[in-house]
């Protein structure tokens, strides 16, 4: 291990799903400049997001808190982050580290809500814009500056002017934070055609039907056979076409964008690995990236996230530090959300504050997984109908199975729309049901699992201090 401190350079995009890397097995897109830190570095495969929605997976990563935890509290959308709080990034100013914060911050803006911790932040009000987007720039009291030119670029050319403007003798933590590819998918012109001369193959789940799942899965308002809008298409659907080949024809057209506004980020990513090379500090640096949750690249039929789900609940992670991590490796080992800041503190060598919930990566990164390494997690989603028509749930997510309990009601009173449905289990086997389309929950073949899984389930909720839902027998 290294005794210095190394820089911390923390790339994340928004909804960029694992499979559509190149090194992660992508067959619908090549992604050389991210490959580049996994082939210099580790590529993690049980990487998952606790709650799989931007705002809180944003919190949970900068508090290293559970969404529900004291401290935290960012469990929906709409939920603000306290700046007064502490966070990693003031963990490590005050370690003497300059941070950064520009990009996506998607966590409030004004007052308490605004980047604390961060000796320079430029930020995007909300979801900010993919073409001449607005920004905030600490110290302008709130107001927003136009900036020409496309979203993906311009936080690339931010980072890279923060960067060349740094105090050389001390070591930095920089958040990179992308706002693609998040919707409505907008692509830099220089993309704009790229792919048009192929078709994206559908994914092994494009026409699931939702049979033998819970009612969850077939009542999202999230299908690319109905729900994509035309701000999302952006071109009128051909007509004439049948209801199959009209689905295929708007997975092209989502997937392709979708696809074209990752391209803009891992040409970003390119220029700052190039920096690193050029300046010298490659092999002082800790390069991660990752993105704030998965997605369904057409998965299932779906576009969107929420779900535990596998495409949206694991998280792409790569990462390089020439010092620690050995080249070219790939670990299966789990690893959660709620580990980064320890992770981070621990490179920066400082200890962890006690309430932390999560564990430093650094020993996995570094192929030296300790006995007892964390097999299972922890998961809940909160935002019962409030988009796209998903269920409330929490579950249980270990190294072969999932539970996943819709809890139907919590946030309703009785009489309202949050109590017409009756909470639902389910249970996968992942080795024999990869891609979760057959809810074993009922066989008796299962009956020990579940009951093993539903005791685990309540034991971490009550170890963690989250509440168990009272219809939850
Ligand atoms: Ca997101």
């Amino acid at each position: 291990m290294a005794n210095t401190r190394p820089n911390i350079l923390f790339i994340m995009s928004d909804d960029h799903a694992a499979h559509a890397m190149t090194c992660y097995g992508s067959v619908i897109n090549q992604t050389p400049h991210l490959d580049r830190i996994a082939n210099g570095g580790v590529r993690l495969d049980n990487c998952f997001c606790t709650n799989s929605i931007c705002t809180p997976s944003r919190a949970t990563i900068l508090t290293g808190l559970y969404s529900h935890a004291e401290g935290n509290g960012v469990t929906t959308l709409d939920s603000k982050i306290d700046g007064k709080r502490p966070n990693v990034a003031k963990a490590l100013q005050g370690a003497g580290y300059q941070t950064a914060m520009i990009g996506k911050w998607h966590l409030g803006h004004g007052g308490d809500a605004d980047p604390t911790g961060f000796d320079y932040w430029n930020v995007l009000p909300g979801q900010g814009l993919y073409h001449d987007p607005e920004f905030i720039e600490i110290g302008s009291g709130g107001e927003r500056k136009v900036y020409e030119g496309y979203c993906t670029d311009i936080i690339t050319d931010m980072s890279l002017e923060w960067l060349g403007g740094r105090d050389t003798s001390r070591p930095f933590f920089l958040m990179c934070h992308h706002k693609a590819p998040h919707r409505p998918w907008d692509p830099s012109d220089k993309y704009a055609d790229l792919f048009d001369d192929r078709d994206i193959p559908e994914p092994p789940t494009f026409n699931d039907d939702y049979a033998n799942r819970a009612r969850a899965a077939g009542d999202t308002k999230m299908t690319i056979a109905h729900h994509l809008t035309p701000r999302d298409l952006k071109q009128d659907v051909p007509e004439g076409l049948s209801p199959e080949a009209e689905k295929s024809w708007k997975y092209q057209r989502y997937i392709k964008d979708y696809l074209r506004c990752v391209q803009s980020v891992d040409d970003g990513v390119g220029r700052l690995l190039d920096w690193l090379d050029e300046e010298g500090i490659a092999d002082d640096t800790l390069v991660i990236y990752t993105s704030d949750q998965g997605f369904f690249l057409g998965d299932h039929g779906w576009y969107d996230k929420r779900f535990m789900y596998e495409e949206s609940l694991r998280m792409p992670f790569v990462a390089r530090y020439p010092k620690g991590i050995e080249a070219g490796s790939v670990c299966g080992a789990m690893a959660l959300n709620v580990d980064f800041a320890p992770t981070f503190l621990d490179y920066a060598g400082i200890e962890s504050p006690e309430n932390y919930q999560g564990t430093s990566l650094r020993p996995i990164l570094e192929g030296d997984a300790p006995d007892g390494w964390q097999d299972a997690m922890y998961y809940r989603y909160w935002m019962h109908l409030t988009h796209h028509n998903v269920y409330a749930h929490y579950g249980l997510r270990t190294m072969r199975h999932k539970l996943i309990y819709y809890y139907a009601d919590a946030l309703g009173t009785p009489g309202s729309i949050h109590d017409t449905k009756e909470p639902e289990w389910e249970l996968f086997d992942l080795d024999n049901d990869p891609y979760e389309m057959n809810n074993v929950y009922h066989d008796p073949a299962y009956a020990e699992v579940v009951a093993k899984l539903t005791a685990e389930l309540h034991r971490r909720q009550a170890e963690l201090g989250d509440e168990r839902y009272h219809k939850d027998v």
